[in-house]
C-alpha cells in the first residue's frame, strides 16, 4: 500500500502513523522525524533546512525531495505511509514523477481535519523526549512523573518549531502551501477525509475503516497485519 497521511500540523498523522504501522505492514515514512534526525547526524542537506524548520516555514522543495526520494527508495517491499510529504503541489508532482518510475502511484490518501485553535492547543502543550522521541502533552497526556520520560526519565523538551508563535508561522504555511494538496488528491479520486479533533481511538476507528475496506478490495489481504495476526 502506498499511502499520503494528509493534514495540518498536530492534526495527529504522527500517532495515526503509529496506529497503522501496528496494523498493517508499511512503513511509516515522517519528513518531519527524517530532518530531525538527520539534524543529529549534522548531514549537509538537513543542515540547511534547519532555519527553515525552526521558523516555522518549510524547507525548500528540492532539498526535502531529494531526501523523500531517498528514503522511499530504501523502502524493500514498496510499502509506505507517508506523513508531512508531500506538502505542496510541487512536491506531490515530484513524488508522481518518483513512483512512475518505481512501483506504481500513491493509491489512497487520508486527510486528517482540524481547526486552528485545536492544533494551537495539541503543538504549544506538546513535550517530547530527547533521548527517545516519546510524546507527552501537559494537561492530555502527562508523564507519570513531571517533566520526564517514562521510558528513560530522560527531561522533557518542547520541540523549537512548537512555540506558539511558530506554530502560527506552521499554519499559515499549511493552509497557504499545503491544503492545495486536498484538492489535488480529491481530482485523482483517491482522498478520504475524516474528523480529527475528536479522540484519537476514534479518529483510528475511521482510518481502520477506510484502509480495511481498501485491502478488502486488494487480492494481497496478507499484507494486512490484522489478518496475519487473525485479530480485530
Ligand atoms: P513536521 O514534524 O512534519 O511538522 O515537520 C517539521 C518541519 O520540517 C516543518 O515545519 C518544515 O520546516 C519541515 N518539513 C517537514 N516536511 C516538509 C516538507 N514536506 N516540505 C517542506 N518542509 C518540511
Amino acid at each position: 500500500m502506498r499511502m499520503v497521511l494528509l493534514g495540518a500540523p498536530g492534526s495527529g498523522k504522527g500517532t495515526q502513523c503509529g496506529k497503522i504501522t501496528g496494523r498493517y505492514a508499511v512503513k511509516h515514512l515522517s519528513s518531519g522525524d527524517i530532518l530531525r534526525r538527520q539534524r543529529k547526524l549534522k548531514t549537509q542537506l538537513a543542515q540547511k533546512a534547519a532555519s527553515y524548520m525552526d521558523s516555522g516555514e518549510l524547507v525548500p522543495d528540492d532539498i526535502i525531495v531529494r531526501i523523500m526520494a531517498a528514503a522511499i527508495r530504501e523502502t524493500s517491499d514498496g510499502g509506505f505511509v507517508l506523513d508531512g510529504f508531500p506538502r505542496t503541489i510541487d512536491q506531490a508532482a515530484e513524488l508522481d514523477r518518483i513512483l512512475e518510475d518505481a512501483d506504481g502511484g500513491i493509491e489512497i490518501v487520508l486527510n486528517l481535519k482540524v481547526d486552528d485553535d485545536t492544533v494551537m492547543r495539541r503543538l504549544t502543550g506538546r513535550r517530547v523526549c530527547p533521548e527517545c522521541g516519546a510524546v507527552y502533552h501537559v494537561r492530555t497526556l502527562q508523564p507519570k512523573t513531571a517533566g520526564r520520560c517514562d521510558r528513560d526519565g530522560a527531561e522533557l523538551v518542547q520541540r523549537t518549531d512548537d512555540k506558539p508563535e511558530v506554530v502560527a508561522n506552521r499554519l499559515q504555511a499549511y493552509h497557504r502551501q499545503t491544503k492545495p494538496l486536498v484538492q489535488y488528491y480529491r481530482q485523482k479520486g483517491i482522498l478520504h477525509e475524516m474528523d480529527a479533533g475528536r479522540e484519537i481511538e476514534e479518529v483510528t476507528k475511521a482510518v481502520f475503516a477506510v484502509l480495511d475496506g481498501f485491502y478488502a478490495g486488494r487480492d494481497d489481504k496478507a499484507v494486512c497485519r490484522c489478518e496475519q495476526r487473525g485479530s480485530q
